[in-house]
């Protein structure tokens, strides 16, 4: 029998959420963002979630063949463009759209020589609007679309930025207002496609769904904002769920797991759950992260191991072995245990390990 651990991936949910980022910005196309493996879910459930997006950004150029062999005809967009001259060339082979934010990417691009008359590329250029991680600086914009323009086998030539603070309009430091304006006035006079949004944006300004906008996180159920995903109408496209395959009685001052961090201040059982860092769940759960076990809350208590977690079951004084336990999904918002655990909702659907068996439902 395997582990009772089971990643339960909701494809109608991906589905839904994709409309739900439509209707943010119903004048944009999507491009519907699958790195890391789809967040953690799959590429070809996502390619199948999001069969009606108008193009699929990532960022790994072997995913990027993958979807081609998958069937996927559509834009497939390189969102850090090649990396090397191999990667170059698997641009060109399976037809993907490139980033080009370095001056790197751009030498490699000007000494190209395509094997094939006919090879046309699609570029989207990268500005760096302020949050100094990959792009040109504005000022060097229109120098670098004209080298790009003088390319033969350079069709379309977009533009695209990205936000550092999307989920907080009125950033102190960097507002997204600022880094839209610094977007519009570095791109201002070319001709192309633009796009501003992740999903942060896609919910909260509608006002930055330009030409394509680049919904990630949302269309797995989770948001960045400070409201609840459920707020959004999002549905969580990930229930991790196992089960209780221990328990314990303990007694008053009585400790749990590694450390001894929990200590019973009364009687109480505790639940011993498959499921542990070694399959994506955050070591870094502190006592009181929740949890659900028969869909009833309660908390983790003492520390995360590699294979087990333990809860209690003073809620659930009718727990047994075999009771359901869900870690997030259905029932229990991710956005929910990662801010108890410290992170975000990404990094905990992204973590999920390969001996993590899925299930695929709503198809
Ligand atoms: C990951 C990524 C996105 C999606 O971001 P979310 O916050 O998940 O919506 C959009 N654009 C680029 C360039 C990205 O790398």
């Amino acid at each position: 029998m395997p582990r009772p651990l089971v990643a339960t991936i909701d494809i109608a949910a991906l589905r839904h959420n994709l409309a739900v980022a439509r209707k943010c910005a119903p004048a944009s196309r999507i491009l519907a963002v699958v790195k890391a493996n789809a967040y953690g879910h799959g590429l070809t459930r996502a390619l199948r979630g999001f069969a009606d997006a108008d193009g699929l950004g990532l960022i790994e150029p072997e995913g990027a063949i993958e979807l081609r062999q998958f069937g996927w005809t559509k834009r497939i967009v390189l969102l850090e463009g090649f990396f090397d001259e191999a990667d170059l060339q698997t641009v060109i082979d399976f037809e993907l759209d490139t980033v080009v934010h370095s001056l790197a990417q751009l030498d490699l691009l000007e000494k190209l020589q395509p094997g094939r008359q006919d090879a046309q590329i699609d570029v989207h250029l990268k500005v760096n609007s302020g949050m100094n991680r990959l792009g040109f600086m504005p000022a060097e914009c229109s120098a670098i679309w004209k080298r790009l323009r003088a390319l033969p086998f350079v069709r379309d030539i977009g533009f695209v930025t990205h936000f550092a603070n999307a989920e907080e309009g009125d950033h102190p430091v960097l507002p997204p207002s600022e880094q839209a304006r610094r977007f519009m006035a570095a791109t201002g006079d070319l001709s192309g496609m633009r796009s501003l949004s992740n999903s942060a944006a896609d919910l909260l300004h509608p006002e930055f769904a330009v030409d394509w906008v680049r919904p990630g996180v949302m269309l797995y159920g989770a948001t960045p904002a400070e409201r609840t995903a459920a707020s959004f109408d999002l549905r969580p496209a990930m229930t991790l769920q196992t089960e209780v395959i221990g328990i314990q009685q303990i007694a008053a001052g009585d400790a749990v797991g590694y450390g001894s961090r929990f200590v019973a201040e009364r009687p109480m059982a505790i639940g011993v759950v498959a499921c542990g860092y070694a399959d994506g769940y955050p070591r870094h759960a502190p006592d009181g992260t929740p949890i659900l076990v028969d869909g009833i809350r309660t908390r983790v208590v003492g520390r995360v191991s590699m294979d087990m977690i333990t809860v209690d079951l003073t809620p659930i004084p009718y727990a047994r072995i075999g009771s359901k336990v869900t870690l997030w999904g259905e029932g229990l918002p991710i956005d929910e245990v990662a801010n108890a655990a410290g992170t975000v909702g990404y990094e905990l659907m992204c973590a999920i390990m390969p001996r993590v068996r899925v299930v695929e439902i709503g198809d």
